[in-house]
């Protein structure tokens, strides 16, 4: 080996190799999450899912945080809990990473909900373990929400995203909203026949950030072009100004019904969104510190000067491009 050779090789020793995503261990997750059955929020099942998820995020090296309340359906009181994991990094502004582990309920069939419940909880566990050994530049933190699912038949009102809903609102409460820079949730990504649309009202910078890891990643065959518009856990958190994104297949046949079982999902599925979250993380920090770094957090502020010195028109202008501005940061 010439000396040059050598040097490089030692360089490289020196840099600790990127996670990796085993799919196998998430599928291991999202077996066992199955096995318990019928997961809806405020059942015994769902304590039984959340002993696991604690568990196992011992096993990984991490403590797992309790977000409890009881919140009002239009059914019954519900008792519920989002699952806190924080992994430490260089700063203390946040990305979070989120998904659901409820699954809905259903009185007339047995729903196990593989991939709408299992997948992204078994997802973030398999996370959990390849992040907690990298450098982060940013907290990491993988929230797992509880009552995602509509008590009632039909997604209507605010009888839904009850756990995201709560987090948005305690983190506004207790002031740790300001660090939270970017929300990144997974939802039903277990379809065997994986196929995951943007969605419009997802934060397009975001978006786009993760598209373009797939193509480098020669997944786009997984990550379409098209575009689709969803409602899920990333609303709240955009309401609230965060830049987030929501990779979901919702192009499911088996989504809600009794056939959302093991036969359903793949752990291929879940390998495709695991190698393209982790190869897109690194832009994503990228983005958000060079961000930092370059504005101070000063160019959100207001812009009192604007108003005084334009005339209505380009005011109007104005303030719908420091809108874009927003909804593009
Ligand atoms: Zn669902």
């Amino acid at each position: 080996m010439g000396k040059a050779l050598l040097l490089t090789a030692l360089a490289l020793q020196a840099v600790a190799p990127p996670p990796k995503f085993d799919s196998g261990r998430a599928w291991e997750h999202l077996r066992q999450l199955v096995a318990i059955g019928p997961r809806p929020a405020g059942s015994p099942a769902i304590e039984q899912t959340r002993k696991y998820i604690k568990d196992q995020l011992a096993a990984a090296g991490l403590t797992a945080t309790e977000q409890a309340w009881d919140d009002q359906t239009p059914v019954d009181k519900v008792h519920m809990v989002n699952l806190i994991a924080t992994i430490p990094g260089s700063r203390k502004e946040r990305i979070v990473i989120a998904g659901h582990y409820d699954t809905k309920l259903f009185r007339e069939f047995r729903f196990v909900g593989a991939s709408d419940g299992a997948s992204s909880a078994a997802f973030l566990l398999e996370l959990a373990r390849a992040l907690k050994g990298r450098r982060n530049p940013m907290t990491i933190e993988l929230l797992f929400l509880d009552g995602e699912e509509a008590r009632m038949p039909d997604w209507h009102g605010t009888d839904n995203t009850y756990g995201s809903r709560h987090y948005v609102e305690a983190a506004r409460h207790d002031g740790s909203l300001a660090a939270l820079k970017a929300f990144v949730l997974i939802d039903m990504i277990g379809d065997r026949d994986l196929d995951i649309r943007r969605d419009a009202n997802s934060t397009p910078w975001l978006t786009n950030l993760i598209w373009d890891a797939a193509k480098q990643k020669d997944l786009d065959g997984y990550f379409l072009a098209d575009t689709t518009r969803v409602e899920d856990d990333h609303l709240p958190f955009l309401a609230a100004g965060v830049p987030s994104v929501d990779i979901i297949d919702l192009d499911y046949e088996q989504w809600h019904t009794a056939k959302d079982t093991l036969d359903a999902v793949s752990a291929r599925s879940l390998q495709v969104v695991g190698d393209v979250v982790l190869a897109a993380l690194p832009q994503i920090e990228a983005h958000l510190t060079k961000g930092i770094v370059l504005t101070g957090r000063r160019l959100r502020s207001p812009r009192p000067y604007v108003v005084t010195k334009v005339n209505r028109r380009a005011k109007r202008r104005l303030v719908h491009s420091s809108a874009t501005y927003r909804a593009a940061h």
